[in-house]
């Protein structure tokens, strides 16, 4: 597991037990424990003994669906019986919680962070530290189910009877817990998470924040720049506006102005160069990599210039969405690797297999690579994102080249030779 830098440890009575250069060491380790970066990023490391560091993506989990029948519970433990076979099987060094961790439209209570407890459960158990972005649905209005209005439907649960001292008065509106509320609870429940509000300016927009992996020697040398953005959706529009662009272009431009650290972006819902970079076909033919293609690509509302800062930079090597649980791509676009996660949750439309992508950045020279970790422990889908892509247009093109050379030479230029010469009789019949 990577170091933790924000973790916050007791250190009194180690002095009864270590003699002074130990507890120098012991100094050391502690000072890194609490590490943030010259510009004040939260700081992970490379592991140690591996001198990598594994990410494994939740996406899509929606939790406490139907929690008035036996369906949704049983799907929210099945969804975690999903996230731990995938932490049994790679043991990462971190999590990312990649959006719509529940279904709030379909949670009729006031507090919805019970079930975002529920759903970060099995990483905080293990000790891993995680980061999360919201999704579409995370912050929804509750909504009403229809069938509790049909004739026999009585409604199970029709107000909160909490905080009401008269008949009738409960609170039946469920307005959602707010994304603020929700990153509140979680960063008040314990160290483990790297989350964070993000600059007050772009709220309601919360999770909008950028964490740094450090080389395993020197916490103050970066390896990688991970950067989380609210792609919005539930209480407001599915879009990352153009002062999110604008901070990002400020930052990026801040911590990495010669683009020298590689840069990778994990958002929910895709941005509309998705559909540009889809796949033509139900499958996933090269240049892409991926094991199933089975939904057009539902994008963000409008696009107010995330993707041109994104190209401007070309240390940028990828992006990370779910939202579309049928789709597990990568494709290329421009420079960049556009990816879907994998539906990792029971909660949710689709019955595709339940896996995770799995991300793995090493250091000296940089390398990402990616691959699906299936719920059953199957892998596939094996792909490098350091490489630059290669376009789908380059690879037609070289595909034509090849083809023009190979039969050109074997039996366009016999043809045209032929026809050359029956030219020549028509023109001139004695020439023959
Ligand atoms: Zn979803």
């Amino acid at each position: 597991m990577g170091l933790l830098c924000n973790q916050r440890k007791k250190s009194s009575f180690f002095f009864l037990f270590f003699k002074p250069p130990q507890i120098f060491v012991l100094l050391g380790v502690l000072l890194s424990i609490h590490f943030h970066s010259t510009f004040g990023l939260k700081v992970l490391q490379l592991n140690k003994t591996k001198s990598s560091f594994k990410i494994a993506i939740f996406a899509d989990l929606h939790f406490g669906e139907n929690s008035w029948s036996n369906w949704g519970p049983k799907q929210d433990v099945n969804s975690v019986k999903s996230m731990s076979s995938i932490l049994h099987h790679e043991n990462p060094d971190f999590v990312v919680y990649l959006g719509d961790v529940v279904t709030a439209n379909n949670i009729p209570i006031a507090n919805a962070s019970l079930y975002w407890d529920q759903a970060t459960s099995p990483t905080r158990d293990r000790g891993i530290p995680w980061a999360s972005v919201f999704g579409n649905h995370d912050d929804a209005h509750f909504v009403w189910p229809k069938e509790w209005f049909s004739k026999q439907g009585i409604p199970p649960l029709r107000c909160s009877p909490s905080n009401s001292t008269l008949i009738g008065d409960g609170n039946c509106s469920f307005m959602g817990t707010t994304r603020l509320d929700l990153m509140n609870y979680e960063l008040g429940n314990g160290t483990l998470s790297f989350s964070q509000h993000g600059p007050k300016n772009l709220w309601p927009s919360v999770s909008n924040y950028v964490l740094q992996i450090s080389s395993s020697e020197n916490p103050e040398s970066p390896v990688a720049f991970m950067y989380f953005l609210d792609s919005g959706g539930g209480s407001y529009p599915e879009v990352i506006s153009s002062a999110q662009a604008q901070w990002l272009k400020g930052i990026s431009n801040e911590i990495n102005p010669d683009f020298r650290v590689p840069e990778i972006f994990f958002w929910h819902i895709p941005s509309k160069a998705y559909q540009k970079a889809a796949p033509w076909l139900f499958f996933v033919p090269q240049p892409c990599v991926g094991s199933i293609n089975k939904e057009r690509v539902c994008t963000q509302e409008s696009e107010a210039g995330i993707m041109k800062v994104l190209q401007d930079r070309p240390s940028v090597q990828a992006v990370f969405v779910g939202h579309d649980h049928g789709n597990d791509w990568c494709c290329p676009y421009k420079k960049l690797w556009l990816c879907y996660a994998r539906h990792t949750g029971y909660g949710g439309y689709g019955n595709w297999a339940r896996g995770a992508r799995i991300l793995e950045i090493a250091d000296q020279p940089f390398t990402l690579k990616s691959w699906i970790r299936m719920e059953d422990g199957f892998v596939h889908s094996h792909i490098l994102l350091s490489s630059r892509p290669v376009s789908s247009s380059s690879i037609f093109l070289v595909l034509v080249l090849v083809l023009v050379l190979f039969f050109g030479i074997k039996s366009f230029y016999p043809a045209s030779a032929h026809l050359i010469s029956k030219a020549k009789a028509f023109i001139s019949p004695t020439a023959l």
